[in-house]
């Protein structure tokens, strides 16, 4: 990289906020797995809007590429330098608004942790729609940028549906802002929509109007264990349709059994499967979740938390998960949405699928049941690089009627499936919204697009 560039980034951010020791590089230019590894020649931290914009603009003018990164929990490897990048980071961007408790709305920067955002809204007795396990590292600019969903999206719905407004520096160094005060505004294109799950590919978002919800009067929490999928699918089924659901999280039965053998993590059901369930209302719950289970065969007495204490025991179970996956190294990842009425066959078929490329495999699979939206992670999975498995995965995947992408978005991991859940059509209508945002394509450049 040219020191004139250096320079001028510096002149932009401040000498202390552009990095080019070759270590620091190293460590921010590998994937939250460790799977994929790039290649960066300097990281800027701007501080603001503004700074962003110059940024973006001067690395334009210079033919430098760009790659954007938040909190770096991404699992499609979206936030990895795949041309001696400069990496933009969002850390400095962590201002956070009042909560407008009337209008139910906080502004925040983008490099604000969901943690941080959660926090803020708890403290004004509201909370965030969305909530996942990288709460802690997640940041808002990347979670409006992926449209993540997770623990709560059978609730409220995606991050996208949290977005009341966005403040993004574009890609020719402008800045737009679409933050109205007013509710309706019908004026044009929804902007804002524009950027939701748009990896980071036409703009960096600075800031992010987010809309929060009351905190419901009762909560209650179920933990149930289940011989065979298809079961715990039916009732699953009964109760996503209920009003007051707030999460129905599926966990493998295996990964239970792990985390109480390596974290001596108390499960209090047996079962093959596993189904968190929790209702929330303006009135006690409990009666209904019994209602629904009553006649279902389960494998043991359901696990009922009304106190706060119980239910976070029982979401330790769920929680755990995320820990179990990394206990035999990196994990192969496969982030699924599929039709309720194939989980069970593809849960079959993608064990088999694993026991032919990788005998010693072991397959977990858990996630968002609500929307049919799972994780498959293969564990001690040995197979080389070349492996067919990736690709055969996917295929099965589409061949259930699924998407490449459920939640976790394309990354630079996917990006040669697109095809399977875009018509030619769609991919060919998104290049031409990324062209005329970013002619050069300097932007995001190892993202969604082939
Ligand atoms: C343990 C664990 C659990 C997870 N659970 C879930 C889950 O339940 N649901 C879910 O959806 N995801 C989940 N994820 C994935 C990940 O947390 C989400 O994709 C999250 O939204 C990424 O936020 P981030 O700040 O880390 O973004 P990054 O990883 O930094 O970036 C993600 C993408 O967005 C771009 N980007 C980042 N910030 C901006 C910005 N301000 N403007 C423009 N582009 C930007 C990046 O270039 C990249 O392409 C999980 C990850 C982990 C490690």
């Amino acid at each position: 990289m040219s020191t004139t560039l250096v320079e001028r980034l510096a002149a932009i951010a401040g000498m202390t906020h552009v990095i080019v020791d070759p270590d620091v590089l190293a460590a921010r230019s590998v994937d939250w797995t460790g799977r994929y590894r790039g290649h960066a020649d300097a990281l800027v931290r701007p501080g603001n809007a503004d700074e962003v914009a110059a940024v973006l603009r001067i690395c334009r003018d210079a033919g430098a590429f760009v790659t954007v990164q938040g909190g770096r929990t991404s699992l499609v490897a979206g936030t990895v330098p795949q041309h001696d990048d400069v990496l933009l980071s969002t850390e400095r961007l962590a201002g956070i608004g009042d909560v407008d408790t009337a209008a139910r709305r906080i502004r925040v920067g983008a490099g604000v942790t969901l943690a941080e955002l959660q926090c803020s809204a708890s403290a004004a007795g509201l909370l965030v729609g969305v909530d996942l396990a990288a709460r802690e590292s997640a940041t808002v600019g990347g979670m409006v940028s992926t449209n993540a969903g997770g623990l709560r999206t059978v609730r409220y719905g995606t991050m996208g549906d949290q977005v009341l407004g966005v403040e993004v520096a574009l890609p020719d160094g402008s800045v737009i802002q679409r933050q109205a005060a007013a509710h309706s505004e019908r004026s044009g294109y929804d902007d804002a929509s524009l950027f939701v799950g748009a990896e980071g590919t036409l703009g960096v978002i600075t800031a992010v109007d987010v809309r929060l919800h009351p905190v419901p009067a009762h909560r209650v929490t179920a933990l149930c264990g289940f011989a065979d999928l298809e079961s715990l699918i039916s009732v699953g089924r009964i109760f996503r349709n209920i009003e007051t659901i707030a999460a129905l999280e599926l966990i493998d039965g295996r990964a239970a059994a792990l985390a109480a053998e390596h974290f001596g993590l108390p499960v209090p059901v047996s079962g093959a499967w596993l189904l968190l369930i929790e209702l929330a209302g303006e009135a006690d719950p409990t009666g209904r979740i019994g209602d629904v289970l009553d006649g279902v065969p389960l494998c043991a007495e359901p696990a009922v938390g009304a106190e706060t204490a119980t239910q976070r025991r029982l979401w330790r179970v769920r929680e755990s998960v995320a820990e179990v996956v990394g206990l035999f190294g990196s994990p192969v990842k496969f982030d699924v949405s599929l039709p309720l009425s194939a989980i069970s066959t593809f849960e079959q078929q993608s064990a088999a699928l694993i026991r032919r490329h990788a005998p010693t495999a072991l397959p977990l699979l858990f996630g968002h049941i609500g929307e049919g939206n799972l994780h498959l992670n293969v564990l001690r999975c040995d197979t080389p690089q070349e492996s067919h498995l990736y690709p055969e995965m996917m295929k099965l995947i589409a061949a259930h009627g699924g998407n490449v992408s459920s939640e976790h978005g394309v990354g630079s991991i996917k990006r040669g499936f697109l095809a399977m859940s875009r018509t030619p059509a769609e991919i060919a209508a998104m290049r031409t919204v990324k062209r005329a945002f970013d002619p050069t394509g300097y932007l995001n450049p190892a993202v969604l697009f082939d």
